[in-house]
């Protein structure tokens, strides 16, 4: 089955406010959507550009994953997101191909989606992101 396409680039910024401003004047269209993921100490914005979707991150508390990012490489590209239609399958299929995935399980992420993480080692300095809608 494998990876369907991509189904968002995140970005991440460190006020979500401005950014949001600002990517409304880049793209002509305000965030469809904004979201917090608690657990995982970040809020979203969605914006959509015709097929493709951009979605900002700000972290929410200084140990979330964001704010680690943010302070280590400023803002800027985060992760690429990969729609798959079975993430457990995909999860098992890329283990088996030797990459290193960021959790046992798939966790619950912005805009509906079961997601899980690859670690960026393993795939040239880039974080992807494995995501299913759940139906
Ligand atoms: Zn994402």
């Amino acid at each position: 089955m494998g990876m369907r396409k991509i189904e968002h680039i995140g970005i991440a910024v460190r006020d979500l406010e401005a950014a949001n401003d600002l990517y409304e004047k880049l793209l002509g269209e305000p965030p469809y959507k904004m979201e917090e993921v608690a657990s995982e100490g970040v809020r979203t914005s969605f914006f959509r550009s015709g097929p493709n979707k951009i979605e900002l991150l700000e972290a929410t508390s200084a140990d979330s994953p964001i704010a680690r990012y943010l302070e280590k490489r400023g803002e800027g590209i985060h992760h690429i997101a990969f729609d798959v239609a079975d993430i457990r399958a995909e999860m098992q299929r890329l283990k088996e191909a030797g990459f290193t995935i960021l959790s046992e399980e798939p966790k619950r992420g912005a805009d509906n989606k079961l997601v899980a993480f690859l670690h960026p080692k393993g795939t040239h300095g880039v974080l992807v992101e494995l995501c299913q809608e759940i139906s």
